[in-house]
């Protein structure tokens, strides 16, 4: 089925104990594993452009045996699965060894291109690194990871994606509000894919442990096969300080751009812990993640961190920061001079602020940032519940409209309420005059500063419907899903899965799925709240 080449346990150390039992390890970046049987595995679904990077077709999608392989049930010839060893802060602590307590690598594969990925399984069944856990995975946590990774990757944010989702035929239990009322669920298992797997977490748990000859082999190997233009142009400096320095300065760069992009769409991630943090720059781990509704900076799904709020919307960019800098210490041993790390650190700020800043202009279809203008927006968009996704994708249709001399009156209704933003308002019993009159204002200053623009109006809505999607993978959105499929119903999954492959489009017969959170949804869990349990 498969081109394999498993560098990562061909070349870095792993762990002598061959038995899988819970423990910590050292001197090893990883410990061989094998997937846990399952009973009776379904497949729910799969994706068919992942299918096709990794070179199959749809009748190997849909044969047992890649149900048996993405189940767990069956490890190919050429297959060499193996758990990572890694530490990690989780919520500012130190919190030592965790490692993959329930994903399995299964093989490293050369795909179309020449591309090379890493098959991963998640849910599949107990590991060296599962602590207390018991290594499985729920329905509704392994979809949400499905849908969500390849939803990303449709929107060009970076991500790890996902090939399969398959239900086992095995109840797992899980006490969803931490209330002491465990409940049985439908385990499943998904299939992720990236490049690499390699989180912040795996050299801090090196540094942590002062095992600086295995940090050096894993950095080195990390930048070998994971950023190998750099690698390439420098390799004559292995070893030597500035390298390290150097890469990682990449790394913070690839960050800020990942930040951005999630303040793009309104991605929340919810548990930025640094072993959530991809040393590539991806998207990692999917759990309590959240898409912004009403625009509210100080929003997060994850009810674990309602009181502290450190992983909120629009406290992701500083956690990156605060992460990178967990990383440097780790890389410490490697480099031991301050100045080159805080310089790389500078430049995520710096890299952050200015990708920042183009893309906010982008997303009013503006050719320069104007502070004052963007700074109004927020304040506007603070002062009524209104949809972050919805606005955008309304303000591009507004502007073709309102944009031209002589008519700005008449896109206001009787209250001032602009019709063409209405299905972006939560509230509009909230409406008031002191809101209407700064809607105008801020409506009016954007105007002006279009109109000494060249682009036409309709080729600026074009350009801003391309960086602000129309299509979101709502929250309520995958809870429909997981209920579809709780009750032996997969196909809302492939539906949604179409519809999020295309987010910039215009898709009108799929309106519904642009639609703003219902009322019924505000408060529902799994909608706009979700536990860490998963
Ligand atoms: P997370 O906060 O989900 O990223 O998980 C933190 C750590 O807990 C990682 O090492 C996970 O592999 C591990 N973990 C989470 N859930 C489970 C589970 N059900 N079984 C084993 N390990 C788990
Ligand atoms: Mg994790």
């Amino acid at each position: 089925m498969f081109r394999y080449d498993n560098r990562f346990t061909q070349f870095l150390p792993g762990d002598t104990e061959p038995r899988n039992f819970r423990r910590q390890v050292f001197g090893a970046c990883y410990s061989r594993v094998r997937p846990t049987p399952v009973p009776a595995p379904r497949l729910v679904a799969y994706s068919r452009e992942m299918a096709t990077e990794l070179g199959l077709s749809a009748t190997d999608c849909d044969s047992e045996s890649f149900l048996q392989v993405f189940s767990g049930n069956q490890v190919l010839d050429g297959m060499d699965p193996f758990a990572m060893c890694y530490g990690g802060h989780q919520f500012g602590n130190w919190a030592g060894q965790l490692g993959d307590g329930r994903a399995i690598n299964l093989a490293e594969v050369v795909g179309r291109d020449q591309r090379r990925w890493t098959l991963q399984l998640k849910g599949a069944g107990p590991t060296p690194y599962s602590r207390t856990a018991d290594g499985l995975a729920v329905l509704r946590s392994s979809l949400r990871e499905f849908l969500c990774s390849e939803a990303m990757f449709h929107l060009g944010v970076p991500t790890t994606r996902a090939l399969s989702l398959v239900l086992t035929g095995q109840d797992v239990i899980r006490d969803m509000f931490y209330d002491g009322n465990p409940q049985r669920e439908p385990g499943a298992v998904v299939c992720r894919v990236a490049p690499s797997f390699t989180r912040f977490g795996n050299f801090e748990i090196l540094g942590a442990r002062q095992d600086d000859e295995v940090l050096r082999q894993l950095t080195n190997f990390t930048i070998e096969h994971d950023f190998p233009d750099f690698w390439l142009s420098r390799q004559t400096e292995v070893n030597s300080p500035q390298f390290y320095a150097d890469w990682f300065a990449e790394v913070c760069r690839r960050t800020a751009t990942m930040m951005v992009h999630w303040m793009r769409v309104g991605f929340v991630h919810g548990v930025m812990n640094t072993d959530n943090m991809s040393i590539l720059g991806l998207t990692i781990d999917y759990g309590p993640y959240g898409w912004l509704e009403d625009y509210d900076p100080s929003w997060t799904p994850n009810t674990t961190d309602a009181h502290g709020r450190r992983y909120a919307f629009g406290q992701q960019p500083q956690i990156g920061m605060w992460n990178l800098v967990r990383l440097a210490n780790a890389l410490w041993p490697l480099v031991q001079q301050k100045e080159p790390l805080q310089n790389a650190l500078q430049e995520y700020s710096e890299s952050y602020h200015r990708q920042f800043e183009t893309m906010m202009a982008a997303k009013l279809g503006m050719a320069h940032y104007d502070e004052s203008l963007i700074d109004g927006l927020f304040r506007l968009l603070g002062s009524l519940e209104t949809d972050y996704t919805l606005f955008f994708r309304q303000l591009a249709i507004w502007q073709e409209s309102a944009v031209p001399a002589d008519n700005f009156e008449q896109w206001f209704d009787a209250q001032g309420i602009p019709e063409l933003l209405k299905p972006a308002y939560y509230n509009l019993g909230q409406w008031s005059q002191t809101i209407a009159q700064r809607t105008r204002d801020w409506l009016g200053q954007y105007r002006i500063l279009l109109q000494r623009d060249r682009q036409t109006p309709a080729d600026r809505r074009q350009s801003m419907q391309r960086v602000n999607p129309k299509f979101v993978l709502r929250n309520y959105l995958a809870q429909l899903a997981i209920d579809a499929v709780a009750q032996g119903d997969f196909s809302p999954v492939a539906r949604l899965l179409d519809v999020l492959r295309n987010p910039y489009s215009d898709q009108p017969e799929a309106d519904s799925f642009a639609e703003k959170r219902p009322e019924w949804a505000r408060h529902r869990a799994g909608c706009s709240m979700l536990s860490c349990s998963s």
